[in-house]
């Protein structure tokens, strides 16, 4: 009798479903762990549903070589003052870098640094007319363009190995795409928050930072995070959300917050039921998923450094993005000198290409670069470690960052994150200052929480609206009431009586 009291009053109260959890998050990375700390401190129940072994997302730490090393994020960037805040809060090890203390080496071995420096002065020069042109995009006087058209406005015209490896520096390594790709006022509004990157050196990883940081507002090792579970399909509608896995299990919820990187959002939207609609689906095709590949470089403990003191080592090949950056982790104030580790960057289609060869190709390029840059004498390394994203089937990429066409206009910004129905978004792509970077995913994924807590609490639930009412055109007749006139018409109205 009991229960059939229950079940008639939970008809009655429409609550026919048994959730899991208030809230399901996808994704245990920095934004879904950021939205889960909003959730723990408004009592919110939730359940973090994770495909992977381990929380962190792209924070993500491996041993190689008797190191620590970052296969994701190996830094912060940001203001200044929330880097030494989270520097100083987990206690890690590193050091600013200094993008100064770099030099530049031709693929035969010539040292370019002289020549550098008059390459160094156009592209500032450039720079000055760049951003410009970012405050008059800004001020909405002229239409966003590609960060290649506005450096061309400052006479910029990288013809030489040497000009295209200084303008990979200061674009592709930060943006991970070419400037032909890239929007300037993406680009623009980044640059005027962080210049600065701290670098890990911390032996417990930045993965470990994340753990500490669930750890402050969840038990890991509870009933609150599934790993291993791998979303195949989130099903939702006016009441609930359902959300299944390769391995057959369901879990049901109120809300869902999906924090899939871009690249994974743009391959699987099909798990969406119902299909996202198309204002979303058009957002998430125009947030560029980039590649960025790190390959470590170990030699042997018999090896002494021949590569020099200097943090950066540029590499200018006549094939624009061929191996073109160099990081020294034995630069002073990263690793002890005898680690014997560097760290080579490659961005765009160039990492999309190493990330599909094979190891020993790697290595045996590798070794052909610095054979080229310090003589055929180099030794070989021990061993490399390629950090791909491209084909990491819960990134399919790297990070994101704004590409022309994307404007990142406020409306289009709106798109982005809006929830569709009781699904919600989050992830560095969402944010509208510092996307790409973990500090975006932080922000994001407190911005979400925030949100989806106010919707829960006080039925505030703002959703993106395609066809947004267009105001009544203004009467411009000297028939309409008056005051509705604008005040150009009101006077000529006004004037036409008084000449009668
Ligand atoms: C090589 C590299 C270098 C970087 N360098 C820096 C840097 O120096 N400084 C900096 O600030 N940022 C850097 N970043 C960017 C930074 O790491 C990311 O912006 C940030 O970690 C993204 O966090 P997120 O929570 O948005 O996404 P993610 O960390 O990707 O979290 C999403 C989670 O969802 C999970 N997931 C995906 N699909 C499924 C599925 N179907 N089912 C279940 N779970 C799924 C993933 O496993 C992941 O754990 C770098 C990134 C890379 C890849």
């Amino acid at each position: 009798m009991m229960l059939l009291v229950c079940a008639v009053a939970s008809l009655m109260s429409g609550a026919s479903a048994q959730f899991d959890a208030d809230v399901l998050i996808l994704g245990a990375g920095y934004a879904g762990l950021s939205a889960a700390s909003v959730l723990a401190k408004h009592n919110i129940s939730f359940i973090i549903i994770e495909g992977n072994w381990r929380i962190g997302g792209r924070a993500w730490s491996v041993m190689f070589g008797g190191k620590m090393v970052e296969v994701g994020s190996m830094g912060l960037h940001g203001p200044e003052a929330s880097i030494n805040n989270t520097v100083s809060n987990y206690n890690i090890t590193g050091k600013y870098v200094d993008y100064e203390s770099v030099v530049v080496k031709s693929h035969q071995g010539q040292a370019l640094d002289t020549q550098a420096e008059a390459a160094w002065t156009k592209l500032q020069n450039a720079q000055k007319i760049v951003k410009n042109l970012y405050r008059e995009i800004k001020e909405g006087k002229i239409a966003d363009m590609s960060m290649r058209v506005a450096l061309e406005n400052g006479q910029w015209f990288p013809r030489t190995p040497l000009e295209d490896v200084i303008e990979i520096y200061d674009y592709d390594f930060e943006f991970s795409k070419v400037p032909a790709l890239m929007s300037t006022r993406g680009f623009q509004s980044v640059s005027d928050i962080q210049d600065k990157m701290f670098l890990s050196t911390d032996q417990r990883g930045l993965q470990d930072v994340m753990e500490r940081f669930a750890s402050s507002f969840m038990n890991t090792s509870g009933p609150q995070i599934k790993l291993f579970e791998s979303v195949d399909s989130i099903n939702h509608t006016d009441t609930s959300v359902s959300v299944s896995t390769t391995g057959g299990t369901t879990f049901m919820g109120k809300y869902a917050i999906v924090t899939f990187s871009m690249g994974v959002l743009k391959s699987n939207n099909d798990m969406f039921n119902p299909p996202l609609p198309a204002w979303k689906l058009d957002t998430i095709y125009k947030t560029n998923m980039n590649a960025y590949t790190q390959i470590y470089v170990k030699f042997a403990s018999t090896v002494t450094n021949f590569w020099g003191s200097e943090q950066y080592i540029l590499h200018a090949h006549p094939r624009r993005g061929y191996y073109p950056i160099i990081i020294n982790l034995e630069a002073m104030g990263f690793f002890p000198t005898g680690t014997n580790i560097l760290l080579f960057v490659v961005t765009g289609e160039e990492a999309r290409r190493v990330d599909r060869e094979r190891n020993a190709t790697v290595k045996a390029e590798v070794t052909a670069v610095l054979k080229g840059m310090y003589g055929q004498e180099t030794p070989e390394p021990e061993r490399v470690f390629v950090a791909g994203w491209t084909g990491n089937p819960y990134t399919l990429g790297s990070f994101t960052s704004r590409q022309v066409g994307d404007d990142g206009n406020p409306r289009f910004m709106e798109a982005l994150k809006s929830r569709v129905g009781r699904v919600y978004f989050a992830g560095e792509a969402y944010d509208d200052v510092m996307d790409g970077f973990l500090e975006g995913a932080s922000r994001s994924g407190k911005h979400t929480g925030v949100k989806l807590w106010e919707c829960m609490m006080d039925n505030k639930c703002p959703q993106f609206n395609p066809s947004p009412p267009t105001p009544p055109p203004s009467p411009t007749t000297c028939e309409a009431p008056l005051l509705s006139l604008p005040l150009a018409t009101l006077l000529a109205c006004m004037m036409a009586v008084f000449l009668k």
